[in-house]
């Protein structure tokens, strides 16, 4: 049985192509999203810390763990790294690719968290802001940024209020460089903060700001631990064929 952390667009594809192939697994879901689009079985919330997990892997029988969660959060996949540790499993670690080589990246300003990326902003003297850091992240901004016009773009709202120069605005990509420029121009916006997250749903704000003369405040990746690192959806399932014969034999079809 495989374990795939998910709650990406690359664990729903993943999980996917592992339904389609018949091959058995767990989609574990940390429950944060209402109304997930996903099919097979589903497991949802957390498992209590790196212990948790490892008793989870042994309980369950699990033979391998595709971390595909998020590239910023680290604490579950710091938990799954140490819990496949523990437990003597295999991980395969899916971390798409960042936007570090972006042709545009020498142009913006790299910083290694939210703090410093509040503290840039105010440095590049910023008036209008577009914050697109996700919904945990988005209120990291206040109270340094409570002075400014900040639209807070977020998949889903975060759970405290906004300060009262900011506005909400509730959207899930996939984005277009044309509505990104709208929203940008519509807004006046003159600085995006955002993260690395990488993906093609939402690189479009990323060309659409160099367009409109928008600068960039850009959160680094952290590491992420141990496990075989892979960067695509079919090299994960490349990798797991080699822990699990199932996918060699089920999934050729497939890929
Ligand atoms: P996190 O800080 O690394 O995780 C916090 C806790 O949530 C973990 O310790 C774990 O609880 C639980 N958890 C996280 N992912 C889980 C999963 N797939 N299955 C079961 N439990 C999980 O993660 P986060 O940044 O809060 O993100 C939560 C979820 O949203 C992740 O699955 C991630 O893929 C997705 N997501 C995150 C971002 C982002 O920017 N961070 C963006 C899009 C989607 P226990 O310790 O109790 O096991």
């Amino acid at each position: 049985m495989i374990l795939l952390l998910g709650g990406t667009t690359e664990g729903r594809r993943l999980a996917e192509l592992l339904d389609e192939a018949h091959v058995p697994y767990v989609l574990s879901l940390a429950g944060r999203t209402s109304n997930p689009i996903v099919r097979g079985t589903v497991r949802t919330g957390g498992f209590g810390g790196a212990d948790g997990l490892a008793a989870y892997l042994i309980g369950s029988a699990i033979e391998v763990v595709v971390d595909a969660t998020h590239p910023f959060a680290r604490t579950m996949s710091t938990n799954a790294a140490a819990a496949c540790h523990q437990a003597g499993i295999p991980l395969v670690r899916l971390d798409r690719p960042g936007w570090s080589t972006h042709p545009l990246a020498h142009t913006w300003t790299w910083v290694d968290d939210h703090a410093a990326a509040a503290a840039a902003v105010l440095l590049l003297g910023a008036s209008r802001v577009l914050l697109t850091v996700g919904r945990l992240h988005t209120l990291d901004y206040s109270p340094a940024l409570d002075q400014l016009a900040v639209l807070a773009r977020v998949a889903e709202p975060p759970s405290g209020d906004l300060p009262p120069t900011w506005r909400l605005l509730q959207a899930r990509g996939p984005f277009t460089i044309q509505g990104e420029g709208h929203l940008l121009r519509s807004h006046r916006i003159d600085t995006l903060v955002t993260k690395d997250s990488g993906g093609e749903a939402t690189a479009a704000k990323l060309a659409a700001a160099a367009e409109a003369g928008v600068r960039v405040v850009m959160v680094r990746r952290a590491g992420r631990g141990n496990g075989e690192a892979v960067d695509s959806v079919e090299a994960a399932l490349a990798a797991l064929a080699k822990f699990h014969p199932h996918v060699t034999q089920k999934s050729q079809g497939t890929l």
